[in-house]
């Protein structure tokens, strides 16, 4: 389960891993989450040549649980790899465990989403992954926030 999105991308953005609408098709976010995240991008008008979509984890944790560490880890070197052939300019973090993969576990995503991060030169959002909006609606507009700083800074840079 690699990723959807254009390969030559200037927004990254990074989920948790793939569930069972995923593991079925191949492909991440294509699930209830990946509708709303979908509604997201086409209603803050990203260009299909402007994302990718990819996950910390390739293969789906059984029963839906979070990935372990281990899990990550082993996974990592590949989002590496992807990232290098991207060559985002911005990623999206959705989620926690996207958040304590690539920005760093002493963070919590309620108190920094929406906070531009920077490492290694990429400029980097952090906001709620969109199965949590799924359980609770009031972080919807959050979310929507989040995406649209990294839709206006694709902008800026492009
Ligand atoms: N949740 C994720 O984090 N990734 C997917 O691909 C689907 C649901």
């Amino acid at each position: 389960m690699i990723g959807r999105g254009c390969r030559e991308a200037r927004v990254l953005f990074i989920g948790e891993g793939p569930g069972e609408s995923e593991d079925l098709q191949g492909l991440p976010f294509v699930g209830r989450a990946g509708k709303l995240l979908d509604l997201a991008l086409l209603g803050l008008e990203f260009p299909d040549a402007s994302y990718y979509i990819a996950n910390i984890v390739k293969c789906r944790p059984p029963g839906n649980r979070a990935p372990t560490d281990d899990e990550a880890a082993a996974c990592l070197p590949y989002l590496r790899r992807q990232t290098r052939l991207i060559a985002p300019k911005i990623l999206v973090c959705l989620g926690a465990v996207a958040l304590k993969h690539i920005i760093g576990p002493e963070h919590k995503i309620t108190q920094i989403r929406g906070e531009w991060f920077e490492r290694k030169g990429l400029l980097i959002m952090p906001t709620f992954h969109p199965a949590a909006l799924l359980r609770d609606d009031g972080k919807k507009a959050f979310m929507w926030m989040d995406i649209k700083k990294a839709r206006a800074k694709y902008d800026e840079i492009t």
